[in-house]
């Protein structure tokens, strides 16, 4: 609606001169979800936030005719108890280093010129006409470049072992299958720079000579079918996809499938066997799906995020990746930053970040005098790490170390009022659901967990129950077939770590 209002008041007939000046494009997320719709006037940066339809007739006359600024729609920064004109300047962006991020908000995700204006197919061009495929394989592996999906599997030797596998054809395959309840970060890349996604594919291809790529997409996401439809659509025009690319012996193509709205298909055996039209349910990784994936074929498998990456990782160097992060991860990590926290969002962050600096300084705390409990990471089986740990540097070895795990990004913040024992009974009911019930360990052990979580939660706990938690628990952490389940139990086991006095509470009845 603000979009259209836009377009509508720029071009009525005595607006002439000025829609000759001024276009308006729709971009993709800006990234501050608490203050949006934004309207952001370039090149003199001024962002007005939760802008409405209504108030665009007032954009155009004071700001664009005039060169007033509307202070009332400008960012109010409430700890410095002042307004923000620039989009950089509001505390929210200001420490964010955005990679992946780099063109969502920026452009017209349906333009290719825009993303060409940005620089994009430029690290394509090069890697295809200047560079091996081995070479391309060495710097991503340099990099040091993890998955962003959750397994953190660097991504550069996945490549490698699929280019070393004899066999053809080869397959590239885009994980937007994001599930997590509270995640939107793929969501975001795929509608808002959908591009990027095609181009990292594309390198990938050339690198290990794949012929055909998919992108399977979660079912809800009709915005990111849209944007990706049209962008691959554009790139087969302009000869970035099809028949020898750019000049080059590369052929490669890449179709959507959309998903069915099963959470166990982000795992990625169960995602190869969805797109091959069986039922979506992992199968055991004694052979990884670079030697042996799609149709039994060597198959890549990164999730959007990763894929966003490794353009500007070609483009920059992977010196100047790992410059930064931390030892074992590096780069940057976008994070959804939902729940009790002021600026609701998306952020991205050097690894290494603390999650102090996340949720306080960038996501400005926790609103209307609460005080701050605990930060759920990694999705539904992602741990909740307490306030003692607000200054844990975020990587992937440092929050497994913490019980949790990164996970593709999702962060939930939870405050005082939060009872800890019904977040991991709300987890592990979404779980019970999800469970695509192939194994024992995590078809029973999911339903068991949540059979004593609910006990407890009435007030019919006993004290044996903890100890029972415990064991179940561990079992299905080394005794389930795929991640899900392995990981299923985090929220209980994190919770019985750092909140036990919780569970005695509810047990004793004091709660
Ligand atoms: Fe299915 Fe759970 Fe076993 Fe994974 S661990 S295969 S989701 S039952």
């Amino acid at each position: 609606e603000v979009y259209q209002a836009l377009k509508d008041n720029l071009t009525s007939d005595d607006k002439a001169v000025l829609a000759a000046t001024t276009s308006a494009r729709a971009t993709g997320c800006h990234g501050l979800c608490a203050q949006g719709p934004f309207v952001r006037i370039l090149p003199e940066d001024i962002t007005y936030c939760r802008v409405k339809a209504a108030d665009i007739p007032e954009i155009v006359e004071k700001t664009l005719k005039q060169g007033e600024v509307v202070k009332r729609l400008l960012f109010r920064d409430r700890q410095k108890k002042t307004l923000v004109q620039g989009q950089n300047d509001i505390p929210f962006y200001q420490r964010q280093t955005r990679v992946a991020l780099r063109n969502v908000g920026l452009i017209d995700p349906s333009s290719l010129q825009d993303y060409l204006e940005r620089g994009g197919y430029r690290t394509l061009e090069k890697s295809l006409l200047d560079m091996r495929p081995e070479q391309v394989i060495e710097e991503i592996i340099k990099s040091g470049l993890r998955g962003r999906g959750g397994g953190g599997f660097p991504t550069g030797l996945k490549w490698k072992a699929c280019a070393a596998t004899p066999a053809q054809p080869r397959y590239i395959i885009c994980n937007g299958d994001e599930g997590d309840p509270g995640a939107f970060m793929d969501e975001s890349i795929m509608e808002g720079d959908p591009h990027s996604v095609l181009e990292g594919m594309i390198i990938a291809a050339y690198a290990v000579g794949a012929s055909n790529g998919f992108i399977y997409v979660r079912d809800e996401y009709a915005q990111s079918v849209a944007s990706l439809r049209k962008a691959i659509e554009e790139a087969e025009n302009h000869g970035f996809l099809g028949e020898n690319i750019l000049g080059s012996a590369l052929s490669f193509n890449i179709e959507i499938v959309r998903g069915g709205g099963a959470f166990v298909c982000g795992e990625e055996t169960a995602l190869i066997a969805s797109i091959e039209g069986n039922v979506g349910e992992p199968r055991d990784k004694y052979v990884f799906p670079s030697e042996k994936g799609l149709w039994g074929q060597p198959t890549i498998i990164n999730n959007v995020e990763t894929w966003a990456n490794i353009p500007v990782i070609m483009e920059r160097g992977a010196s100047w990746f790992t410059s930064l992060g931390t030892e074992g991860s590096k780069g940057t990590k976008v994070f959804s930053l939902v729940g009790k926290v002021a600026n609701t969002g998306l952020v991205e962050v050097p690894m290494g970040t603390t999650l102090r600096e996340i949720i306080f300084d960038i996501g400005g705390g926790v609103p209307k005098g609460r005080s701050f409990k605990a930060v759920q990471t990694g999705g539904p089986s992602g741990g909740c790490i307490p306030s003692e740990l607000l200054d844990l540097k975020v990587d992937f070895d440092s929050l497994s170390q913490a019980g949790s795990m990164m996970g593709s990004g999702g962060l939930i913040v939870m405050d005082d009022r939060t009872c800890m024992v019904e977040v991991v009974r709300y987890y592990l009911s979404f779980l019970a659901g999800e469970s695509c019930g192939k194994c024992v360990p995590c078809r029973e052990g999911i339903k068991c967990l949540l059979e004593i979580l609910t006990r407890i939660c009435h007030g019919q706990g006993e004290i044996g129950d903890i100890a029972l938690l415990e064991d179940i628990a561990e079992t299905m952490q080394q005794a389930s077939l795929c991640a899900l389940g392995r990981t299923a139990s985090n929220p209980v086991l994190s919770t019985l770590r750092y909140f036990r006095e919780e569970y005695l509470e509810h047990i004793e009845g004091q709660r």
